[in-house]
């Protein structure tokens, strides 16, 4: 099932006077969202080559890393496991985890926050067990988002994508070190802060004067939002039929149209969007767009 995936890139008419595309990782699959596809690819090969048969990951309660896992790990053969954390709940994350086998244990915040100890409590000695990090970070994740560059042009002069961990990032940025593009790297990190998110991501390349993070664009935080950004996902998503998250990818084009607007690139450059996916983080925000 790694092997043949559908991620078109399209030109995209919303930005006017601009070249811009879209590389679709969100239809590489509903269920296994985008970079998630991208990241649990050597995961999955990393289970097989080690003889796991289990793997267990942690996420917050609307997770698309933990859909995504429950998904692979069922049309792999895998059993799949998530610390969940903060208290029992229900919501339609969860059931879809639920459907696709995952068990699933709700986790206090303190015992969460340390996720190697998790994971000996409870599955120590278990040798089908594999430990996947949160969102799944790593260097696996890392080496399957790097080969997104080989299928984006060559002369691609800005890429953007919106960052969580910054693993994503990392990954791009060490494809385009690799084949030696003149590519900048423009990173959206959703969550709110200085820039924490350049040593995540160095930590994996080393110095780089190709990467520029936008500190800007984060909304309040990690699943925030103000009526300007909900706004802007209604016109965006209405507009070019292509739907977009309020958690990641909204973000990433709000901080993309705002960039264009104040003039920071020429017409003539060849702009790339990633499109991570993550459309089912709509579902927890529902009220929002009432
Ligand atoms: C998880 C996710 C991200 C964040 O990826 P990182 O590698 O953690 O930075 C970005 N976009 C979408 C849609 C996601 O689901």
């Amino acid at each position: 099932m790694f092997a043949d995936i559908h991620s078109p890139l399209q030109p995209l008419n919303f930005f006017h006077g601009y070249q811009v595309l879209v590389k679709r990782d969100d239809l590489i699959d509903p269920f296994i969202s985008g970079n998630k596809w991208r990241k649990l690819k050597y995961i999955l090969a990393e289970a097989d080559r080690t003889g796991k048969n289990h793997l267990v990951t942690f996420g917050g309660a609307y997770s698309n890393h933990l859909v995504a896992t429950a998904a692979a790990c069922a049309r792999n053969g895998l059993q799949s496991t998530a610390f969940v954390r903060g208290e029992a709940v229900e919501n339609e994350m969860l059931l879809l985890c639920k459907l696709y086998g995952m068990q699933l244990r709700f986790t206090d915040r303190l015992s969460y926050q340390n996720k190697p100890l998790l994971f000996d409590r409870y599955f120590g000695g278990d040798h089908t067990a594999l430990f996947v990090d949160e969102g799944g970070a790593g260097p696996h994740a890392v080496k399957g988002c790097a080969e997104i560059i080989a299928e984006l042009p060559a002369d691609t002069s800005h890429l953007f994508c919106a960052a969580g961990t910054g693993t994503t990032a990392a990954g791009l940025l060490k494809g385009i070190q690799a084949a030696q593009l003149k590519t900048i790297l423009h990173v959206v990190p959703v969550l709110k802060g200085d820039d924490f998110i350049s040593p995540e991501i160095l930590k994996y390349t080393g110095p780089d004067h190709r990467l520029r993070v936008h500190t800007g664009y984060h909304f309040g935080g990690y699943a925030k939002t103000s009526p300007a950004l909900i706004e802007f996902i209604k016109y965006f998503i209405a507009h070019t039929g292509i739907m977009i998250d309020p958690v990641y990818t909204s973000k990433m084009c709000y901080a993309l149209a705002d960039l264009l607007k104040h003039n920071h690139f020429n017409p003539d450059d060849k702009i790339v969007v990633l499109h991570t996916g993550g459309l089912l983080g709509l579902l927890g925000m529902k009220e929002k767009f009432h």
